[in-house]
């Protein structure tokens, strides 16, 4: 079964998608990742797409449709569609595209997270520089045994926040306002599935299990 993941920031859906990667041989298809592998193969769009980039420009939803319909016309199932839909009319020419693929079968996954929960894994998120390991300082099961000491190595351990936690708010929240539509759009088409993405990782991969193994 195809899966669509519709996740706020900090969800944990990089992990989720790697185990289901790992354990079913899922494909995870992102927008982001689209783009940049168009950029990269030095295509007339992937021009185009660089120069809109390096002006600071939004790609438009034309060519982030033409790049998914071109990369879902090869992997055809068993793929994990991320950072797509992200409003109404992306979910409505993406059933189009199903269609003409003949991809009928798809669930939409909704990996729901607190804000509370949401930013602690976003600002408590200390990574160890020597050997990669990263932690959290906000939860006891992730945190180092040593305050700012690696495990592993007995490295100092350094933040590596993008966000304060004002900027994460406003983008957690941005999030869910965009996004709701589609929850709805999808809720209508009865394909929406709702996962606590409060649970730890391995908790919520074994929810998404039952979901896709019916
Ligand atoms: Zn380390």
């Amino acid at each position: 079964m195809n899966l669509i993941f519709i996740a706020p920031p900090a969800a944990g859906k990089g992990t989720v998608s790697s185990l289901l990667a790992t354990n079913y041989g899922y494909q995870h298809i992102s927008t982001g990742d689209l783009l940049r592998k168009e950029i990269n193969s030095g295509s007339e769009l992937g021009m185009q797409v660089q120069e809109i980039v390096n002006q600071g420009d939004l790609v438009s939803d034309d060519i982030i449709t033409e790049l998914l319909m071109k990369e879902l016309a090869k992997v055809k199932s068993g793929f994990i569609l991320d950072g797509y839909p992200r409003n109404v009319e992306q979910a409505e020419k993406l059933n189009t595209i199903f269609t003409s693929l003949n991809i009928p079968d798809y669930r939409v996954i909704y990996l729901a997270v607190t804000e509370e929960v949401a930013t602690k894994r976003a600002l408590g998120r200390i990574i160890c520089n020597k050997c990669g390991r990263t932690y959290n300082k906000y939860f006891t099961e992730l945190a180092p045994k040593v305050t700012n000491i690696c495990d592993n190595c007995g490295n100092a351990l350094s933040t590596r926040n993008e966000d304060t936690e004002e900027t994460f708010k406003y983008r957690y929240q941005k999030y869910l306002d965009v996004t709701a539509p589609v929850l709805q759009y999808y809720q209508d088409l009865d394909k929406l599935s709702t996962v606590d993405a409060n649970q730890p990782s391995d908790q919520v991969f074994e929810d998404i299990k039952k979901i896709i193994e019916v």
